[in-house]
């Protein structure tokens, strides 16, 4: 059956797989997790099923690997050197679903925070990173949990 698909088909569909539980997902999950933040996981309900989602924060998180999302100026985000075309269309409809979901949620009043893959390397400043963006720093300094 698959192989009746088109190429261009087959293309689309295997872009439509998430991978799911990455290592840099995980790590979002586990600082948030430690910032007493409560979440859900890949809301297939919102526009590009973000990977985390904090209902009672209206937040949405899109933890982004580097060369599928095409992250600017990142040195992962390399250009497979054969098929160039083929590489080059199809990266363009990844980062135009990920502007459109993000446009279609803040449109419904989510706040939107793209991760990126690298950005999760460094856990301290990723750490800093969801801190400020949840505004819980003066929480943070009342708070002896950690
Ligand atoms: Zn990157």
């Amino acid at each position: 059956m698959i192989d009746r698909l088109s190429v261009e088909r087959r293309s689309w569909l295997m872009s439509r797989v998430k991978a799911r539980d990455t290592t840099p997902e995980l790590r979002v999950r586990r600082i948030a997790h430690s910032l007493g933040l409560r979440f859900r996981l890949h809301a297939r309900n919102l526009p590009g099923t973000p990977d985390i989602v904090f209902p009672r924060w209206h937040v949405a998180i899109f933890v982004h690997g580097c060369f599928w999302h095409r992250h600017e100026g990142c040195k992962k985000a390399t250009m497979p050197k054969s098929r160039e075309a083929f590489w080059r269309a199809k990266f363009e409809r990844n980062v135009e679903r990920d502007r459109r979901a993000i446009r279609d949620l803040e449109a419904s009043g989510w706040r939107t925070l793209v991760i990126w893959q690298c950005q999760t390397v460094d856990l301290p400043t990723l750490r800093r990173t969801l801190v400020e963006f949840f505004g819980l720093e003066t929480a943070n300094r009342s708070s002896a949990s950690y």
